[in-house]
């Protein structure tokens, strides 16, 4: 199993403008609450199927119990696929998404998260099949049009279809190069290649999703996912303080154990699996500072009063080499 350490910078600010993502949160709270009467209780994990699990923290009156086995996070009860695409389609949090968030800072993350990662997975594929240039790919269940301006506004060798977008229609730009848009359901032929950014936390069904996954690639394509992980840093340092975890985005925090247990049930392997994540550091002194506590004295020591650029550079990058960064990535192989 390959991985990367990835040399970047990124920035908080650039990402999640403040007061935007709090308007976000409020929107959130208010969305859900309009679907709480569809909220179905979960009783195993959704990555390795254990029973055993108990409660880890509260996020905007939502619980989330961490397995005992896996050590992934999920609610305690979740909504049915059909009423997660109500929230991503019609709320008036992903509205403001949109509007505000994504006009503010779409082209950051078009250059700073997007471009990297289809390098990624164009490199890959090239070296995958041999410098093939006639390679298909599909972006499943897409929750913003970023992935399709990108490869739009670039010369990306493969060809580009959009499976099940989980994002109003009527918002989405024109794109300079013909994007086929289609149900996966009427995918009608394999890929060689599906990209999984960022769809776990927000999938109602691991199972359903990966034998989607596996029964539309070729032999030997390969799936390229992200996704925030439970056993990364600032997750597992931050909890319920993490303004990275707020359903219905993130429903699940699958752990590198539990997508291991998960990727076993199908035909797929796992070929990569890094944690590429460049903010842990940032976002746990960024909690520090605000007041927040862990109960942790090595931890705020260490982060208080030994802090300085080498130290956090340093320990970004220990946790980027031993997979160990909440922003996880992977590449499955179809056997
Ligand atoms: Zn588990």
């Amino acid at each position: 199993m390959e991985f990367s350490v990835i040399n970047t910078s990124l920035s908080n600010q650039n990402i999640k403008p403040t007061q935007d993502i709090s308007e976000y949160e409020r929107l959130i709270a208010k969305d859900l609450q309009a679907l709480s009467d569809k909220s179905i209780p979960v009783s195993s994990c959704p990555c390795c199927g254990s029973t055993k699990f108990q409660k880890s923290f509260e996020k905007l009156n939502w619980t989330y119990n961490q397995c005992s086995q896996c050590r992934t996070l999920f609610t305690e009860n979740c909504l049915s696929a059909e009423s997660i695409r109500t929230f991503f389609t019609t709320s008036e949090a992903r509205r403001h998404w949109f509007d505000k968030i994504w006009n503010q800072t779409g082209p950051y993350r078009k250059s700073n998260i997007i471009e990297p990662l289809l390098s990624w997975v164009e490199q890959t594929l090239l070296d995958t099949f041999e410098g093939r240039k006639d390679l298909r790919i599909a972006d499943l269940f897409p929750h913003n049009w970023g992935i399709a301006e990108v490869w739009s506004e670039n010369s990306y060798s493969f060809d580009y279809s959009i499976l099940s977008p989980m994002y109003p229609g009527d918002l989405a730009p024109a794109f300079n190069k013909d994007v086929s848009v289609k149900s996966v359901e009427r995918a009608e032929s394999l890929f060689d290649g599906i990209l999984l950014f960022d769809v776990l936390g927000r999938s109602a069904d691991f199972d359903k999703l990966f034998s989607t996954v596996a029964e539309n690639l070729k032999p030997g394509g390969l799936c390229f996912g992200t996704t925030l992980l439970s056993t990364g840093f600032d997750v597992m340092v931050l909890g319920k303080h993490s303004n990275l975890i707020y359903p219905p985005d993130r429903f699940r925090m699958p752990s590198f154990e539990g997508i291991e247990a998960l990727v076993k049930k199908y035909p797929l392997e796992i070929v990569e699996f890094s944690t590429p994540g460049v903010l842990d550091v940032q976002n746990v002194s960024k909690a520090l500072d605000s007041g927040i506590t862990f109960g942790n004295s090595w931890m705020e020591y260490a982060f208080t009063k030994r802090r300085s650029p080498e130290m956090e550079a340093s320990f970004q990058e220990f946790l980027q080499t031993n997979r160990l960064s909440s922003h996880g990535r992977f590449a499955l192989r179809k056997t």
